[in-house]
């Protein structure tokens, strides 16, 4: 009975689940894995073999999975209530959640909205940089515009999708898109300006300065994932470019969007990426590991200055008009003030930088195979990017799924990671033990290694 229930699992998702970011017509060619169960860093699936989570549960997870203390205050908050709206009410997790994170975010930050997802974060980062100059009327008026970098992602809905930049995703969309500004690159591996991070001028910021020094007036906004453009590869950015960008956002009269939806939460080393370099954006989104991985939430967090500019008289209508059904959920926010709490009590931060350096001398094997091109790490998020040819940076067709391939025969070794293209990605729960990274890292380095000879 329990073996047919099982397999009817496999089947019913095979029959009836259209999955995201999937082909399904290969999808349902093969029996797939379904998961049933997880401890810790490990996921068990229905026909109770285990996989080392190596991708954090596509990088939401943090103190790993059914985690006592956060487990215990989810069924503590369903004592009380389950959910109740932020629509003409307050909600007591979300007050004391707003505060917390108002507490650990970059000085300056000081108002909370809610909402689900990252997607629905950066959406509400947008209308609000957006609205925010319509709110101040005048000449400002004309500041419309987005700035967005290449490479960038900020999520699948479509105000996410004007300001991304992954053709792969993206480009189909078009039509449906708003009008944006591109911004320079800093993928130095494949510079677009033809130079070397250990050389360059920094050519790319200068760029930037004269975009906005031309074109400012109509800029709203720029957004950018601070340290780490995790989705379009983990692509890291050279030191001091945050810092930057920043300052010449500030001297044009250009809001600062941070996306920290993968950053945040302690994934780079720091609880956000920013305070690395000391900047405070105007408005800041995170999601993926507040809630520790265990529910959606998300929340666009904003300076005074960007709140102000939406106080008038009620006839005025500068309100923000936007809200979601599920905006500030009691039991999410109940999961992300235990995942804080774990922050503390069990010294997450400082825990997490020797294992930091351990990823990086895996790492360091790992850059030695002859089809590695580029190794990238910021933290606790690492890129390996595989190429036909080191010296030429020549990429594998498409088609060949490189990437796919390594992937799926980690998993034939107990380990569950998910690449970016030819990018094998590997962003573990920061409680992830050394021994786990040690077998994580020996897996994946074997993987290429057998894929790419
Ligand atoms: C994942 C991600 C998003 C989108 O978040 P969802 O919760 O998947 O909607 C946005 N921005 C960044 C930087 C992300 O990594």
């Amino acid at each position: 009975m329990k073996n047919r229930s099982r397999a009817a699992a496999g089947e019913k998702d095979r029959r009836f689940v259209w999955h995201p970011f999937t082909q399904m017509r290969d999808w349902v060619r093969e029996e797939q894995p379904v998961i049933q169960a997880a401890r810790g860093c490990w996921l068990e699936d229905t026909n109770g073999r285990r996989y080392l989570d190596g991708v954090s549960s596509l990088w939401v997870n943090i103190h790993g999975h059914r985690k006592r203390e956060i487990d215990r205050a989810i069924v503590r908050q369903l004592g009380k209530v389950a959910h109740s709206t932020l629509l003409g009410l307050g909600g007591a997790p979300s007050a004391e959640l707003a505060e917390r994170l108002v507490r650990i975010a970059p000085s300056g930050i000081e108002k909370v909205f809610f909402s689900d997802d990252g997607s629905t974060a950066v959406e509400v980062a947008l209308k609000l940089a957006f609205q925010y100059w319509q709110n101040r009327g005048g000449r400002w008026r004309g500041k419309r515009k987005f700035v967005r970098l290449p490479n960038a992602y900020h999520g699948d809905t479509l105000g996410a999708v004007s300001v991304g930049g992954i053709g792969l995703f993206h480009k189909v969309y078009g039509p449906l898109l708003f009008r944006t500004v591109e911004g320079p690159s800093f993928y130095c591996y494949r510079c677009p300006l033809g130079k070397r991070r250990a050389s360059c001028g920094r050519e790319c910021l200068s760029a930037l300065a004269r975009l906005l020094e031309r074109r400012g007036k109509e800029i709203a906004a720029l957004i950018i994932e601070p340290l780490v453009q995790a989705a379009g590869g983990m692509i890291v950015a050279p030191d001091g470019h945050l810092a930057a960008i920043a300052e010449l956002c500030r001297a044009h009269d250009v809001l600062l969007i941070a996306d920290e939806v993968a950053t945040g939460f302690g994934r780079t080393g720091t609880i956000f990426a920013c305070e690395r370099e000391g900047v405070t954006p105007d408005l800041l989104a995170v999601a993926k590991g507040i809630t520790g991985g265990y529910l959606p939430l998300a929340a666009t967090l904003a300076t005074r200055r960007i709140h102000d500019g939406f106080l008038a008289p009620f006839r005025l209508k500068k309100t923000f008009f936007h809200g979601h059904s599920y905006t500030g959920n009691a039991l999410a926010c109940a999961a992300a003030l235990a995942n804080l709490d774990l922050f503390e009590k069990e010294r997450v931060l400082e825990r997490v930088q020797p294992k930091i350096a351990l990823l990086a001398r895996l790492l360091r094997r790992i850059a030695l195979l002859p089809h590695v091109g580029d190794v990238r790490q910021c933290g606790f998020m690492a890129g390996i990017e595989l190429v036909r040819s080191r010296r030429t940076k020549r990429e594998y067709a498409y088609a060949a799924r490189v990437g796919h391939r390594v992937c799926m025969r980690a998993r034939d070794h107990g380990v569950m990671i998910r690449p970016l293209g030819d990018v094998i990605v590997i962003l573990p729960p920061l409680s992830i033990s050394r021994r786990e990274l040690e077998f994580l890292c020996g897996v994946v380095e074997r993987c290429i290694r057998e894929e790419t000879e």
